[in-house]
């Protein structure tokens, strides 16, 4: 069957003694999917899965149409680059980029060419020489890059490369892995602790918690429609909290439920930033509310109280209060906003759901 996919993981699971790993989604030619989940959750079991460092229990894996689940590791088309970076200490730079070449028909100028065509890509032109020991953490990562890319592999599997380099480096190499994916289009998984750069440099994301994947999808959607709870606290992307809806002066729901209290997931990047009100005269009214209030079509409000204002630099962390209830909005530092004032806040509709 002809599809699209590049990277097709079919029911692959891998028991170790300590926890069963699960692994079922496709990857489209030339996307990056970035795979994330607390330590041990079973992301770099993956990545070597398909890989072929180790072997699963069953399922397959299809790369690029092909069957590769019992296929040498070296046969599959598929680069690797880890955190460590594991140049061989003994060979300069150059050496350590077209080591893979060895076993490959191409004469000795093709080989320089093809390297110096990588290293130029990287900015590690005038580098060939360099014993790799003398190399920063940044250097030896790209130079483990170039050894990857010139094999020329149309999957690059990334397992946390940059978690041990500082904040400004971490993100000038993303910025060149994407440029790279954009010039090459290899098709990736990138697996990261860092959602900033998870978000970056995905088109997709998947969610790992012990040994599952519990949420896949577009990336900007998976943040949009955490779909589980399990998934919004990971992405700490909004919060939960009770209510009883009311559609202009009319309790929605029928009269019996007019005293239950419904939970709400509310994402907070549905905040519309400026529809903050500031509302002391009704603060005494509202404090024991349970109301959530559609205003109108697009939008959906409710009253709460801001007990606590940290400050994170670009934005404030703000604590708000609703009913014995506490949620956290990252706001603006320019909003005017008080510790104990009362506050209407306004949500697009589509990010207020029922559960
Ligand atoms: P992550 O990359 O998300 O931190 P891993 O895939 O490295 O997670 O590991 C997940 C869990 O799988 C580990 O906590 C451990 O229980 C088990 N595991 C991984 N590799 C091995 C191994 N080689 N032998 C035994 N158990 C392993
Ligand atoms: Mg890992």
């Amino acid at each position: 069957m002809k599809t699209n996919n590049c990277i097709e993981v079919k029911k692959i699971q891998k028991t170790w003694p300590d926890l069963t790993i699960l692994g079922d989604f496709s990857i489209p030619q030339g996307k990056i999917l970035a795979l994330t989940g607390p330590s041990g959750s079973g992301k770099s079991t993956i990545l070597r899965l398909i890989a072929g460092l180790e072997k699963p229990d069953s399922g397959e894996i299809i790369i690029n149409g092909t069957d590769c689940t019992r296929k040498h590791p070296s046969k599959r088309g598929i680069g690797m680059v880890f955190q460590q970076t594991a140049l061989f200490p003994h060979l300069n730079v150059l050496r350590n980029v077209v080591y893979g070449l060895e076993n490959r028909s191409y004469s000795k100028n093709e080989k320089l060419q093809k390297a110096e065509k990588i290293l130029s890509l990287l900015g590690l032109s005038g580098f060939e020489n360099r014993n790799v020991q003398t190399l920063s953490g940044g250097e030896s990562q790209r130079v483990s890059l170039a050894r990857t890319l010139i094999m020329e592999p149309s999957v690059i599997l990334f397992d946390e490369p940059f978690s041990s380099l500082d904040q400004s480096l971490k993100i000038q190499l993303r910025n060149e892995i994407k440029k790279l994916q954009k010039e090459l289009n290899f098709t990736g998984i990138f697996v990261t602790h860092d959602m900033e750069e998870a978000c970056f440099i995905s088109d997709y994301m998947g969610i790992m918690k012990k040994g599952r994947i519990i949420a896949m999808g577009e990336t900007q959607n998976l943040f949009l429609k955490p779909g589980n709870v399990e998934t919004l606290d990971f992405l700490n992307n909004g919060f939960i909290i009770s209510g009883k809806e009311i559609s202009g002066k009319k309790v929605k729901k029928s009269d019996n439920n007019c005293n239950t209290q419904q939970k709400y997931i509310v994402i907070s990047t549905g905040f519309l930033p400026n529809m903050l009100t500031e509302d002391s005269s009704v603060r005494k009214k509202i404090q024991n509310s349970h109301e959530m209030i559609y205003t109108d079509e697009s939008t959906f409000s409710f009253y709460a109280t801001c007990v606590k204002k940290d400050f994170y630099g670009f934005s404030n962390k703000v604590t708000f209060e609703k009913n014995g209830e506490y949620f956290d909005l990252s706001l603006p530092v320019s909003a005017k906003i008080n510790e104990k004032s009362c506050y209407r806040l306004f949500f697009d509709i589509n990010s207020v759901k029922e559960i």
